[in-house]
C-alpha cells in the first residue's frame, strides 16, 4: 500500500496513471475504517484498475463546537484494513495542503445543502461540496464511490458533478449495518454500552414507517406519527431533529405518499451523540 501525502504528487500520480489508460476510483473517507467504508473499497476494486483511498478529517465540514479534535483516528488499523483489501494507494493530505493561507474559493450546492442535515449543521455540505471536488480534481478517477448512510451528501455530490460536468461516474453503495439493524459508523465507538442498545431504535422507526406505507398510509402525518413514536419510546433520545418521508430528489417533506420512489430519513441526538439514517423505498406496496 503506497502512501502518498502530497496532493501534487497525488494528481501527477493519477494523471500518469490515467495516460498509461488505467481507470482509477476514489473512495473519499474520514479514516476509522468500518465495513461501511470497505463495501465501498471492495465495489471499488471489482470495477476499475487503480484503487486509491483518501483519509482525510476535512476541518471545513466540522462547525464550531461539533467533534473535529475527537472524531476517532486510527491509521495504523486504518492501513492495515486496506492492505488486506489490496487498496493501490492511500492519500493522506495534511489540512494544511488541502487549504494553505490563502484559500478562498468554496463550492455550494445550493437548495440541496440548507435541508435535512444542513438546517442542523449550517456549512457542513459546502465544506464535503468543496473538498471532494478538490479530491476528485487531485484523484481523477473515472468513478468515485459514496454510501446511501449519508444519503443527503451522496445527492450533495451526484449534484454537483452532473452540475459540473465532471467527468466521473459518482457510485451510490447501500448502507451496511450491524445485526441489529444500527448503520455502522465511525462515531459509534461514542456510545456507551447503553446507549448502543438504544441506537437501532432510529432504524427500527424508519422501518416501521416503511411498514405503514407498505400497509396502505398515504398520509404523511400518519407515517410521520408511526416513526415519532418509536423515537419518544426510547428514554435515551434526548432530541430528534427531523424524522419524515421526503422527496429523494429535492429532499423536501413530502405533502402525501403518492408514488415512489420515497425517502424515510431522520437525524437524533441520543445523549449527545448525533446519529443519521435513511430507506429509500423503491415501490410503496
Ligand atoms: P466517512 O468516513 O464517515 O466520511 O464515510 C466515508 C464514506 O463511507 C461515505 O461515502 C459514507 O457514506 C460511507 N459510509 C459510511 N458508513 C457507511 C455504511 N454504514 N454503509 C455504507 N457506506 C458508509
Amino acid at each position: 500500500l503506497e502512501s502518498i501525502r502530497l496532493p501534487r504528487m497525488m494528481q501527477d500520480t493519477a494523471l500518469a496513471a490515467c495516460a498509461r489508460g488505467k481507470k482509477i476510483a476514489l473512495v473519499p473517507t474520514m479514516g476509522a475504517l468500518h465495513e461501511g467504508h470497505l463495501s465501498l473499497v471492495r465495489a471499488a476494486k471489482a470495477e476499475n484498475d487503480i484503487v486509491v483511498v483518501s483519509i482525510f478529517v476535512n476541518p471545513a465540514q466540522f462547525g464550531p463546537g461539533e467533534d473535529f479534535e475527537r472524531y476517532p483516528r486510527d491509521l495504523a488499523g486504518d492501513k492495515e484494513k486496506l492492505e488486506k483489501e489490496q487498496v493501490d494507494m492511500l492519500f493522506l493530505p495534511e489540512a494544511q495542503a488541502i487549504y494553505p493561507e490563502g484559500f478562498k474559493s468554496w463550492l455550494s450546492v445550493e437548495g440541496l445543502s440548507e435541508k435535512l442535515c444542513g438546517a442542523h449543521r449550517p456549512g457542513h455540505f459546502r465544506g464535503v461540496a468543496t473538498v471532494v471536488l478538490k479530491l476528485l480534481n487531485i484523484v481523477a478517477p473515472a468513478r468515485a464511490y459514496f454510501g446511501q448512510k449519508d444519503y443527503q451528501q451522496s445527492l450533495v455530490i451526484s449534484t454537483l458533478a452532473r452540475d459540473l460536468n465532471l467527468p466521473v461516474e459518482i457510485v451510490v453503495r447501500p448502507t451496511v449495518r450491524e445485526e441489529d439493524g444500527l448503520a455502522i459508523s465511525s462515531r459509534n465507538i461514542y456510545l456507551s454500552n447503553d446507549e448502543r442498545k438504544a441506537a437501532p431504535v432510529l432504524y427500527r422507526a424508519l422501518s416501521a414507517g416503511a411498514e405503514a406505507i407498505k400497509n396502505g398510509s398515504s398520509k404523511i402525518e400518519d407515517v410521520k406519527k408511526t416513526i415519532h413514536q418509536v423515537l419518544r419510546a426510547e428514554p435515551l433520545v434526548t432530541e430528534i431533529q427531523y424524522a419524515s418521508v421526503y422527496d429523494p430528489n429535492t429532499l423536501d417533506e413530502l405533502a402525501a405518499i403518492k408514488s415512489p420512489p420515497v425517502l424515510l430519513a431522520g437525524a437524533i441526538k441520543l445523549s449527545n451523540i448525533r446519529l443519521i439514517d435513511n430507506l429509500v423505498l423503491n415501490d410503496l406496496k
